[in-house]
């Protein structure tokens, strides 16, 4: 059958969906069983329109899910090319109230309210109210508020035309893939900041070797995933994809691949770096090779064919693309003490994840189920605490009730350790919204910030410090509280609540939930750095969440190392860990 959607589409038109009907204050339920359904379909290793080909609809309720109506919803836009449910649905709503309603401030809600009352329709029109100080004067909202849409709007400005990777790499490696699968290819790779792995990305740079490299480009431009061909030349093409991304595809000879491969990785600054180093020792380096002599006068070739011989033409190890971004990674390789970075496979625990006891969207054994197929040893469930209004979850007064979860999950996967943790709101002040007296009755203690983002960098540093001092406290949860492109988040002394932090022995977290990436890059390193321990968790809210890919790429851009991350530790290694005295003296369980 002719693909008419792909699975980037369908998901893209579920989240759609999803939010449509949260502006719509449609029940929470129906909007996350969208919201699950599109990151699922994501992620999933084939195409839908494959999976109905061959199984039909019971092909697609069989993946998780996928209930009688998203899987009518699958089937008509595998066979149609379009929804008709979801045309309806945008008829209700201007175009650009989904930017509106992402900016860090608004929500649903606010959203529906300021499209009503103020004729608020796009992000130009909200900030044109916001400035005239009209969001200010609507019930319920105040100059506090308004400040905070101000400056969400300034923080999504800075993202540009920029997306998150976590978006942007699903549909990078698909189009690799069918490229692949064209069988016109010798190799076929990621390249840019995207190989990177930076957070976020301009566009997609693919590099590929062929002998047939005019075949390779009629391919590209026809695959279901491009909209338009902006360019299409005899070795490079430029396209804009279905998902509003543009990608580019150059074609190389198998003969220069690395040293392509390697100047079109980037970053900038690394491989200027690289070539005044070069021009000291008499070689010039280029997307074309390493030559002997300069770029007038080239001498022989000494490397293009693999990223490691042009490195060794310098008498350089290879450095990991996460690395390249000329912070320290040259000296360390020339000095022979770069890290050995931390893989996915490394990780045996997830210590940060949530069930429907409080505002997670399965039970704990759903959870603990879809945690062991994964291969984990251990997880934590480390259900919220939390005195904000809407979240439901661990109380003063429910503390049996949740043991009692956590055993019927132990119960029914006996294979996987589960330790009955909490993620507990740490106040304005520092204090946590849980007393001690149930905090000491738990295994794992991730402490965060849910609340009061804009606190003074000296209040909000004090507050960390008193939630670090807490001798109940394992990790600080997604430190910075920021979301990619939305939230900036809190700001505080890295240095001091670093220091506090390796003091109390207490761990920073690594929140691998794709909108977060929290602790950052940068910070990672410094981390390392300092000695401080590092945790990572998926934060997960469904099973399908239970992924650490991103956080590990953060993680590799922050030259961490297996042994920095608490949770490589096999259980019994981890278990011995927890139980060992520390400087807060606490005990497992
Ligand atoms: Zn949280
Ligand atoms: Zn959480």
């Amino acid at each position: 059958m002719m693909r008419l959607m792909t699975n980037a589409e369908i998901s893209a038109a579920f989240t759609m969906i999803g939010k449509i009907l949260e502006l719509q204050n449609e029940n929470p339920f129906r909007v996350r069983a969208y919201e699950r359904a599109a990151l699922t379909i994501a992620s999933l290793p084939r195409e839908l329109s494959d999976i109905y080909d061959e199984g039909g609809m019971k092909a697609l309720r069989a993946i998780g899910g996928i209930g009688p109506d998203l899987g009518s919803k699958i089937e008509e836009m595998v066979k149609t090319g379009e929804l008709k449910y979801l045309k309806e649905l945008r008829k209700k709503i201007p175009e650009g109230l989904f930017a509106v309603m992402q900016i860090e401030g608004m929500g649903p809600k606010k959203t529906k309210m300021v499209w009503e009352k103020l004729k608020v329709k796009n992000v130009a029109d909200l900030e044109k109210v916001a400035k005239a100080g009209k969001l200010a004067k609507l019930p319920k909202w105040g100059e506090l508020s308004e400040k905070k849409v101000l400056q969400g709007i300034e923080t999504r400005k800075s993202m540009g035309d920029r997306v998150p990777l976590t978006a942007a790499l699903p549909l990078a490696e698909l189009l690799v893939e069918k490229l692949k699968a064209t069988k016109l290819c010798g190799q076929v790779a990621i390249a840019g900041s995207m190989r990177r792995r930076a957070e976020t990305i301009g566009d997609i740079d693919i590099l590929a070797t062929s002998t047939k490299p005019a075949k390779v480009m009629e391919a590209f431009c026809a695959l279901g995933e491009v909209k338009r061909v902006l360019s299409k030349g005899p070795t490079k093409s430029s396209v804009n994809l279905h998902a509003g991304m543009q990608a580019d595809l150059r074609v190389v000879d198998e003969n220069v691949f690395g040293a392509a491969l390697h100047y079109f990785t980037g970053s900038k600054g690394h491989n200027v770096h690289l070539r005044g180093m070069g021009v000291k020792a008499g070689i010039t380096i280029s997307e074309y090779g390493v030559y002997k002599g300069t770029a007038e006068k080239k001498g022989k070739l000494l490397a293009s064919k693999t990223e490691e011989d042009v490195y060794a033409s310098l008498k350089l190890p290879y450095i990991a693309p996460e690395l390249r971004e000329d912070r320290g990674e040259i000296d360390a390789a020339r000095a022979g003490t770069l890290p050995k970075l931390i893989e996915e496979r490394d990780i045996k625990g997830d210590l940060h994840l949530h069930t429907d006891f409080s505002d997670g969207g399965a039970d704990a054994v759903t959870m603990a189920k879809a945690a062991y197929a994964k291969g984990l040893e251990y997880i934590a469930i480390t259900d919220h605490g939390s005195g904000m209004g809407m979240v439901r979850g661990l109380k003063e007064n429910n503390l049996a009730q949740y043991l009692k979860m956590i055993g019927k999950a132990r119960k029914a996967v006996p294979s996987l350790k589960i330790l009955a943790g909490v993620e507990v709101d740490i106040q304005p002040d520092g204090s946590l919204y849980l007393p001690d007296k149930i905090l000491k009755e738990l295994d794992w203690v991730v402490a965060s910030v849910h609340s009061q983002f804009k606190q003074s960098p000296e209040e909000t540093t004090a507050r960390l410090i008193r939630a670090i001092e807490n001798p109940f406290v394992h990790a600080i949860g997604h430190p910075t509280g920021r979301l990619i492109g939305q939230r900036v988040g809190i700001e505080f002394s890295v240095e001091q609540v670093f220091a506090a932090a390796k003091k109390r022995s207490v761990a920073m977290e690594i929140n691998a939930s794709p909108p977060r990436l929290d602790l950052r890059d940068i910070h990672c390193k410094r981390a390392k750095e300092m000695g401080v321990m590092m945790t990572m968790g998926s934060d997960a809210h469904a099973p399908e969440e239970l992924d650490m890919r991103f956080g590990v790429m953060q993680a590799r851009r922050g030259w961490v190392e297996k042994g920095d991350v608490m949770n490589t530790k096999s259980w019994k290694d981890f278990e011995k860990w927890l139980r060992a005295p520390s400087p807060i003296g606490r005990r497992l369980g």
